[in-house]
Order: structure tokens, then C-alpha cells, then sequence
């Protein structure tokens, strides 16, 4: 049979294009090399922008009983300066991500039209005269159209022959659970540490949050210890952690990834578009990786129905999806560049400190 539409990768990208699709009717395969459940190094926090699309999606009632609710976000700087600032809208979300995707792709296989093959990795992408052929290790599936929602590293616009430029200064990024944190609210707490940041966010049950570390490859090619000893002695320096982390224990193995961020030449050609992170992704500091994911793949299903009808315009999801990433672009850039100079850090904190509408106002969509 000849789907409608191949998606490669079932993460929020591709759960949620697939779940747009099948509204439209269509057909759609959707595989992940994966096995579902899993995990995904992630801060595993989404932004109240992304709250709203789970609930356009019907999930969000499942999602918020398998996570916390989140109010807002503060920023610590080394000598002990905060700006905290509630959402201006809503409250966002913290879930496991392995319950997260999991959910949604057990969304999309029970939606009319999709079929979901784990543990299928496409292989290779042939461009063919009805759309595309992607191989996989026994067999071969073929779509009229594909949506690349593979993540960062996106092998399948590997496949497709597009190159990806990465971010001036490689970032990596770590995250684990921990448990037995003293003083953990419902804000994400985001620690600025000097050449990287350490963020919490709070999950169901006392004293557990997820714990994203962020860092300059140099900082982490540097450590000659393991990576449980260096997540440790860096979340620790932090002033303000020393004694909250005290008796904190790490609850889930530690994950890596990178390089962060970096964007592919293009990102709709012919019969493809990519989705996600896939597509370009913004530094996971500003906390926006899963509502892009979820917006893009209902954009990214919205322009291949389109295309189906014979209705596409050339560029046209470029453009929709550009005016969607910008203002997070110009934002993680700010955040980034405080980040990086502690000066400008303590400056900026305590800008955000005496006008906390600034803060809230970064914080809206
Ligand atoms: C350390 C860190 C912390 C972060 N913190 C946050 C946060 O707090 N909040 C937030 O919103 N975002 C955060 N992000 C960003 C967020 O995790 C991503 O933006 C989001 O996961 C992107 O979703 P996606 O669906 O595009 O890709 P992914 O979630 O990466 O899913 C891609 C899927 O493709 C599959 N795949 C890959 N290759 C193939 C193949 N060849 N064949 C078949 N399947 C394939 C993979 O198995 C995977 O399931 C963080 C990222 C990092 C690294």
C-alpha cells in the first residue's frame, strides 16, 4: 500500500503530526526505531504554549495526571540574585517524557488511519515518481509524502541529502531525576552556573525534580571523573544548591546529548518537510523544545494535507514555521548571552527583578 504520508520518528513531532493527519483523514505510517516506552534526555517541562496544544490534542487531562503543574520560572545567578515571574497564562506542565511520548503515540495508534511500527528504523530515503520509499532492515514502506521527525541529529535528512549547520558554540546537554531536593516549589529553577546552567524541574512527589545540565563541550570533555561525579560537583558549586542538594540522590541514569540546537539547510523539499527538532532546534535554556515540537507537527500536518490536495504553496511552510521559532530564537540568544557573562547576568537579573512585567512578558508565547 501507498500511505499517505510516512512520518519518521514518534516523538512529540511526529505523535502529533500523525494525530493531525488522521483529523484530515489521511494515511499515515509512523515509526520509531525506538521501543515505547523511553527516555529522552530532556528538562521534561512544557511551557503553558505547549499545554494548549495537548489539550487541542485531547490528552492533557492524562498528561497532567502523570505529571505537575508548573507556575512559573526563576533564574539564580551565582552571588544569589533571583527574578521569578509567574506565567502571564495558564500554568505549563511537568512529565516524564517516557510517559509523555508514550502517551501520545498510543493516541496516534488508536487514531483512525495510523499505523505505528516500533523498533523500525528507516534505513534509506529514495525519492520515487508517487513520493518516497523508505527502507527499513525488512522491507521498505512507500508515501506520497514524508515528515522527518528523527530529532536533532536527523538521519533521515542525512538520508535526504541535506546538510546541517550546528550553533557557533557547541552545548551539550545532561538530564536525570533526582530525589531528597530540600526546598523545590512549582516554579522551574534555573541556576546560572557560568559557562553552562543546571535546571530543575519539580515532579510529582516531595523533594524530585528532573535535573537538566547544560554545558560548553569543553566543561564536559574536561572531566576525567564519571559523569555521575562531574553532574554532581557542578550542580553543587552553585551557592544557592550547595545545601539544597546536600542529601539529593539520583533517581534515573544519567543522559546525554549533542551537540544542542543547529538547524538543517533547508527544511520542506518536494514530497519532504521536517518536524521538531529535525527541523531546527532552539537551546533547550528557554525550555520551548516540546511545545515547538507539538506546534510543528501540527503545522508540518497542516502543509503535507495541503500538499496532498494539491493545495501547497513552495516555501510556504518555511515561512509559517520561521515566524513560529523567531521570537524563541531571539529569546534563547538573550538568555544565553546573560548565561555566558556573569556580569551581564547579575545585571540582567536584577533588571528582571524591579520590572517582573519584562520577565512575564519573555514568558508568553
Ligand atoms: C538536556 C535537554 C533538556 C531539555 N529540556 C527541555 C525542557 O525542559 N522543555 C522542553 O520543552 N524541551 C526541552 N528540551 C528539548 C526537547 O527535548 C526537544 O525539543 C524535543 O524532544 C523535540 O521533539 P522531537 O519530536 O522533534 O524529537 P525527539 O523527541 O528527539 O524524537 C525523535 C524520535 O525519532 C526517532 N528516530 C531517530 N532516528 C530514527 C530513524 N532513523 N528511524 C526511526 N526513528 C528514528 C527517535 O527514536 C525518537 O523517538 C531539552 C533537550 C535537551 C537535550
Amino acid at each position: 500500500m501507498t500511505y499517505d504520508c510516512v512520518i519518521v520518528g514518534a516523538g512529540p513531532a511526529g505523535s502529533a503530526a500523525a494525530l493531525y493527519l488522521s483529523r484530515a483523514g489521511r494515511s499515515v505510517a509512523l515509526i520509531d526505531r525506538a521501543a515505547f516506552p523511553r527516555r529522552k534526555a530532556c528538562g521534561e517541562g512544557i511551557m503553558p504554549a505547549g499545554v494548549a496544544v495537548l489539550r487541542e490534542l485531547g490528552v492533557y487531562e492524562e498528561a497532567a495526571a502523570l505529571g505537575r503543574a508548573l507556575r512559573g520560572v526563576s533564574y539564580t545567578t551565582r552571588d544569589g540574585r533571583q527574578a521569578r515571574a509567574a506565567f502571564p497564562a495558564g500554568a505549563g506542565l511537568a512529565v516524564p517524557r517516557e510517559d509523555l511520548d508514550h502517551l501520545l503515540l498510543k493516541r496516534a495508534a488508536a487514531a483512525p488511519g495510523v499505523s505505528v511500527f516500533e523498533k523500525t528504523e528507516a534505513r534509506a530515503i529514495a525519492l520515487t515518481a508517487e513520493g518516497v520509499r523508505v527502507r527499513l532492515a525488512d522491507g521498505a514502506l512507500d508515501a506520497r509524502r514524508l515528515i522527518a521527525a528523527d530529532g536533532l541529529a536527523s538521519p533521515a535528512l542525512k538520508a535526504l541529502g541535506v546538510a546541517r549547520r550546528g550553533p557557533g558554540k557547541k552545548r551539550y546537554g545532561l538530564s536525570t531525576r533526582l530525589k531528597g531536593i530540600e526546598g523545590l516549589g512549582d516554579f522551574v529553577e534555573v541556576f546560572l552556573l557560568g559557562g553552562g546552567e543546571l535546571y530543575l524541574t519539580p515532579l510529582p512527589g516531595a523533594g524530585r525534580a528532573t535535573a537538566a545540565l547544560l554545558l560548553e563541550s569543553s566543561t564536559l570533555t574536561g572531566e576525567t571523573g564519571g559523569r555521575e561525579d562531574a553532574f554532581w560537583r557542578l550542580a553543587r558549586s552553585h551557592p544557592a544548591l550547595t545545601a539544597r542538594l546536600a542529601r539529593a540522590k539520583i533517581d534515573a541514569p544519567l543522559i546525554g546529548l549533542g551537540p544542542l540546537a543547529g538547524a538543517p539547510a533547508r527544511c520542506e523539499d518536494g514530497p519532504w518537510l521536517a518536524a521538531g527538532d529535525a527541523a531546527g532546534a532552539v537551546d533547550p535554556l528557554v525550555g520551548d523544545g516540546i511545545f515547538l515540537a507539538l506546534r510543528g507537527g501540527r503545522l508540518a500536518a497542516e502543509e503535507t494535507d495541503a500538499a496532498l490536495s494539491g493545495a501547497g504553496r513552495p516555501g510556504g511552510y518555511a515561512r509559517r514555521r520561521g515566524r513560529m521559532i523567531r521570537p524563541k530564537e531571539r529569546l534563547a540568544r538573550f538568555v544565553l548571552a546573560m548565561s555566558r557573562r556573569p556580569a551581564l547576568a547579575r545585571l540582567a537579573v536584577s533588571a528582571l527583578r524591579v520590572f517582573p512585567s519584562v520577565f512575564r512578558a519573555l514568558l508568553a508565547d
